[in-house]
């Protein structure tokens, strides 16, 4: 039914301007934030530097930015002014309403019945489990540790022998970091069915399998995955659901929680109310540390195994690849001839899904990140995939579960370009 979406949201992305939302759903910090006249806000829809430049310079405190997305406190005063300047500032009432909207028929716990087709973290282990009960050959589950709730992180690995660690080229799959960001979970669950279910049928498939060790990690944050569904209506939560001393707080940016020039460069935040808080130090949240460490036990003889990775988040619809710490294009640990090959492996894989690839920092400045640690400690070609929407509010992070198969699908050949690039399915292609 067309009132479930952000309608707000997206008229006012249709009439081309930027859209101002306030940032957390109920439970979140923005409500702790609103001291005096001092509001928090979303901006979205900031596509040029020149517009997102013009929001930082009218004085407005930016807690953080991502991809087409600010967020700012705005004093009322500032918010005139930007809304003068043909930015459209939205509610907290009315994000409250697009998030009931999106939560119709919601049971606590669980997506709502629209949107059944979403997995939850019981749901997805189901399915994982299932994948190694019929195909125990091709499929072994493990765990990188647990979430700091206490969560089983689970670990799926898929190849010929999978129970021998081969010489063959290994490529990891990360997914749902950030809670909100459902499809996600989708897009490693598709990966994990296509390379066991279509084994036998498909022989490209089969050559893949066959020559690489494929690691997917379905949810990397359970936490808030599970925090995002647990009422009867969404949270809008984004981080993880470790407490911060000190401050009321709660969650870190995980993907601002890696070591590699950890807050390094104003690309996070030292607010532990910011989106994009980037913890207390590096690597204090076990999900991230957890990755870390499972990434740090790939190295054999001296040479690390993983050579490809691809982190999926929503939305944007981008393919983004390091570094994200710096708009230079060649830094430390990054030649030219390297920043090239992320170039063409990049372009050649948004050519497949229609996504516009670049590099993160031509976005904004991130520090922290997941992509930058895998460049900068193991010189793993490691990639960013915002998946669909293009854009949109907070709206954007809950599509209906009909856009699933469409939207994971368009990243099939995408998946398998990054796979032969590491030298996968050499066989049959060659
Ligand atoms: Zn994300």
């Amino acid at each position: 039914m067309p009132t479930r979406r952000g309608m707000a949201a997206a008229a006012a992305l249709a009439a081309g301007v930027a859209v101002l939302l306030p940032l957390a759903g109920p439970a979140g910090a923005a409500d702790q934030q609103a001291a005096g006249d001092i509001v928090t806000y979303t901006v979205t829809g900031l596509d040029s530097v020149a517009e997102r430049t013009a929001v930082a310079r009218s004085g407005v405190d930016v807690l953080s930015a991502e991809h087409g997305t600010m967020t700012v406190r705005a004093t009322q005063e500032q918010a005139a002014e930007l809304r003068a300047a043909g930015h459209e500032l939205i509610t907290m009432a009315d994000v409250r309403k697009q998030l009931r909207e999106l939560s119709a028929a919601k049971k606590p716990g669980d997506f709502p019945e629209d949107d059944a087709d979403y997995h939850n973290y019981d749901e997805m282990v189901a399915e994982i489990t299932k994948a190694a009960e019929d195909h125990g050959d091709l499929v072994s589950i493990s765990s990188i540790g647990t979430s700091y709730e206490g969560r089983d992180i689970p670990l799926v690995k898929i190849s010929d022998n999978v129970d021998t660690d081969e010489d063959e080229p290994e490529v990891l799959f990360t997914c749902n970091m950030h809670a909100r960001e459902h499809l996600t979970t989708e897009m490693c669950l598709r990966i994990i069915n296509r390379y066991t279910d279509d084994y036998a049928s498909d022989e490209k498939i089969k050559a893949l399998v066959d020559t690489a060790e494929i690691w997917v990690v379905p949810q990397v944050n359970p936490d808030g995955i599970e925090y995002d569904i647990a009422t009867g209506e969404y949270q809008g939560w984004r981080k993880s659901r470790k407490p911060n001393e000190g401050s009321s707080a709660v969650g870190t940016d995980i993907n601002r929680n890696f070591s590699y020039q950890w807050g390094c460069c104003n690309g996070s935040s030292g607010n532990p109310a910011s989106e994009t808080y980037r913890g207390a130090e590096a690597l204090d949240q076990p999900e991230s540390k957890q990755i870390t460490e499972f990434v740090d036990s790939r190295v054999v003889d001296g040479e690390q195994q993983i050579k490809g990775h691809i982190d999926f988040h929503t939305f944007s619809e981008l393919v983004l690849w390091p570094y994200g710490y710096t708009t230079d294009d060649t830094d430390e640990g990054m030649t030219e001839e390297e920043a090239a090959r992320f170039r063409d492996v990049g372009t050649r894989m948004a050519e497949t899904n229609g996504y516009t690839p670049q590099q993160s920092s031509d976005l904004y400045i991130t520090d922290g990140d997941i992509n930058d640690w895998m460049w900068g400690e193991h010189k793993i070609l490691s990639f960013c995939f915002e998946m669909y929407p293009s854009s949109g509010g907070i709206d954007g992070f809950y599509p209906p579960d009909e856009v699933i198969e469409r939207e994971t699908s368009r990243n099939d050949e995408a998946v398998e370009i990054l796979l032969e690039e590491v030298g996968a399915g050499g066989d049959t292609t060659g």
